[in-house]
């Protein structure tokens, strides 16, 4: 493979890590993935779900972010009800059934708040005071 992989991890400081845990032991046999070429970032699919998993991902202009915004879905509170994708104007949010649609979202997913690339939680960790490597030293020494 020629092309360097990027690895992903969870985003701890989004908001969305806040908000209530899905219920229930079995995840859902559907969720809803954004195809973020096509969203325009209308936020109507925001105001039907139940569950309040959709995040907004502002655009590239860090002065002006509602301009070229886009959504994202946090698959692991999503219970896919489908409202969204029954509700996008555009069609831009599809169903897939839950194995499928962690390789959909990779495939369909230009830009995320909710999961970024390793280097830069690390940025954000020094940004926030926080450094692992002091962590481990400590419990060493502990
Ligand atoms: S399928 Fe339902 S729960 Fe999942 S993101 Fe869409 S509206 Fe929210
Ligand atoms: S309704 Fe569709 S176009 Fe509008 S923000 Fe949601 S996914 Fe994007």
């Amino acid at each position: 493979m020629s092309e360097e992989q990027k690895i992903l991890v969870e985003n701890p400081y989004h908001t969305a890590r806040l908000k209530p845990v899905r219920k229930g032991k079995k995840p859902p046999k559907l969720l809803a993935v954004v195809h973020q070429s096509g969203c325009t970032g209308c936020e109507v699919c925001i105001q039907g779900c139940p569950v309040d998993s959709i995040e907004l991902v502002p655009g590239p202009d860090a002065s002006n972010p509602a301009f070229r915004q886009t959504v994202e879905i946090d698959l692991s509170r999503c219970i896919g009800c489908q409202n969204c994708s029954q509700d996008c104007p555009w069609e831009t949010i599809t169903m897939y059934h839950h194995d499928d649609a962690f390789i959909a979202w990779g495939n369909e997913t230009l830009s995320s708040e909710l999961y970024i690339e390793e280097d830069a939680l690390e940025q954000l960790n020094s940004e926030y005071g926080i450094s692992l490597k002091k962590d481990e030293e400590t419990e060493e020494t502990a």
